[in-house]
């Protein structure tokens, strides 16, 4: 991952501008939140898990990243991370409405998925979306600009490669992003998401129930493309800069073709 050019930037591309990242403890959340930095933006980390953001943002450096504890599925949270963003910066150009979960068991077979497990999943992956996009559109609606990027995957474009419960929560969060671009695209707000392939992080290895070689292994065998962190976050670094000031509506899969090839794993 460090090997990126990314992380060195010549050319900051995100100079000047403000950004929250929901999930931004963990895998791609974090490297995104490093890469955000590194291009110049000021970044508010959003998560539930407290001490990991923090020492992420000790790492990143006080200056550039901070923390604001949010559980997204909390109208309350998401609506405080985004007040307290824009009266320490006054202002928030970027929304990266990235924190997502699998789910318990994430089990294919749908008698054995629980509806509780089901709410869960969409309480976290759908609603938070939601809430995400509705209060940083009240920032960026006035402001007449902005680039609200939610994280989906290729399952919002699959079935059968993970539980009913994920897939159809991707499916929502693609659905959402078509619907917020129609409507806030009159405001200057762009709204996109980014649809990865499999990414070894912590909520992939839960899936797979493996441990860090297992998951190696695994991963060597995957059709389609191996993935890391820094390729998803360099497409959010695309969708968050101005570089990409037409692109709205868009589902920008990052999968080096699985989805128009095959789907399904081997
Ligand atoms: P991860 O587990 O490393 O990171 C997810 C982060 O979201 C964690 O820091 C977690 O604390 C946070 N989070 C979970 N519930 C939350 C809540 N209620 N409120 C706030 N934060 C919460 O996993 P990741 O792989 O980096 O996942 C990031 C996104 O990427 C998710 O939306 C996931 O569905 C999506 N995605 C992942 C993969 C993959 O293979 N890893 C593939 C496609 C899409």
């Amino acid at each position: 991952m460090a090997a990126s050019s990314l992380f060195s930037a010549a050319v900051r591309r995100l100079e000047g501008k403000v950004a929250i990242i929901t999930g931004g403890a963990s895998g791609i959340g974090e490297c995104t939140a490093r890469i955000f930095t590194r291009h110049g933006a000021k970044v508010v980390i959003a998560d539930i898990q407290d001490d990991l953001a923090k020492s992420v943002c000790n790492d990143i450096g006080p200056e550039s990243a901070s923390f604001v504890h949010c559980d997204v599925t909390k109208e309350g949270d998401v609506k405080n991370v985004v007040d307290t963003t824009v009266s320490k910066f006054g202002k928030l150009d970027i929304m990266f409405n990235n924190a997502g979960i699998l789910g318990g068991d994430a089990k294919p077979d749908i008698l054995d998925n629980d509806i509780s497990e089901f709410e869960q999943v969409f309480r976290v992956n759908v609603a938070g979306v939601f809430l995400g996009t509705k209060h940083a559109a009240r920032m960026m609606k006035p402001a007449r600009r902005g680039s609200i990027i939610n994280t989906a995957s290729i399952c919002s474009v699959t079935g059968g490669v993970a539980s009913h419960a994920y897939t159809s929560s991707k499916h929502g969060v693609l659905g959402l992003t078509r619907n917020a671009a129609v409507e806030l695209g009159q405001y200057g707000i762009r709204v996109n998401c980014v649809s990865p392939y499999l990414v070894p992080t912590p909520l992939a290895k839960n899936f797979f129930k493996m441990d860090d070689e297992e998951c190696l292994n695994v991963y060597k065998n995957l059709k389609g493309a191996n993935l890391e962190p820094v390729d998803v976050a360099a497409s959010a670094l695309f969708l968050a800069s101005d570089e990409s000031k037409y692109v709205s509506g868009h589902s920008l899969i990052i999968d080096g073709g699985f989805t128009i090839t095959n789907c399904g794993f081997s």
